[in-house]
């Protein structure tokens, strides 16, 4: 995988274009809980990328259920998923965002925190301002984060809506591992994912 530095746009002020005309400021945010089903993921002994990212996605949905955000959960069982069903399933939704979540791993035992990618495509500029909004929740919480990433893998660069790839923590990594394999942790990942989306 090759990353490359990214200069984005943080545009102020934006705003959600209206998903439901009734209620202009309700918003609709898919998330793609990563693999499933054959497709584990990353793994790290017996815990698997693919459980984690949809534990953490079940979290989220309930943190944002009295918020004026209407989260839809694209994987809810432990299914295979090609990149191409997602991407079908997500047009029919037409959401306002897509958080496209994984874990990472890395041979670099080190290596650790939360990283945001997004493609260079029409959204480029919407995507963004959420990353970095993402990112900045993490921040705040003294998690180690790496400046936006641009990169075009096939999910975000073929979504003709604004979408970002969040890497939650490292499995290969001991205090990453605390907050991806327990509750407590899962809970506080998607607690920050929530209040980036206020
Ligand atoms: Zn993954």
């Amino acid at each position: 995988m090759r990353l490359f530095c990214f200069l984005f746009v943080l545009c102020v002020g934006f705003n959600f274009a209206t998903a439901d005309p009734t209620n202009p400021s309700k918003i609709k945010v898919v998330i793609d809980a990563g693999h499933g089903g054959l497709d584990a993921g990353a793994q790290s002994n017996s815990i698997l990328e693919k459980q984690i990212v949809s534990d953490v996605s079940s979290h989220l949905k309930e943190l944002c259920n009295d918020k004026n955000i209407e989260i839809v959960l694209l994987r809810t069982e432990d299914k295979f998923m090609s990149l191409q069903d997602r991407i079908a399933k997500i047009e029919a939704l037409s959401p306002d965002l897509v958080i496209s979540l994984h874990a990472n791993y890395s041979s670099d035992r080190d290596r650790n925190g939360v990283e945001v990618f997004v493609a260079e495509n029409e959204f480029t500029v919407k995507s963004s301002y959420f990353g970095t909004k993402i990112l900045e929740s993490f921040k705040r919480k003294d998690f180690k984060t790496s400046a936006l990433q641009s990169a075009n893998f096939h999910l975000l660069k073929n979504l003709k809506c604004p979408a970002v790839i969040v890497e939650l923590g490292f499995l290969s990594n001991a205090e990453d591992m605390k907050y991806l394999n327990s509750e407590f942790g899962q809970k506080f990942l998607a607690m920050q994912i929530a209040s980036s989306l206020n």
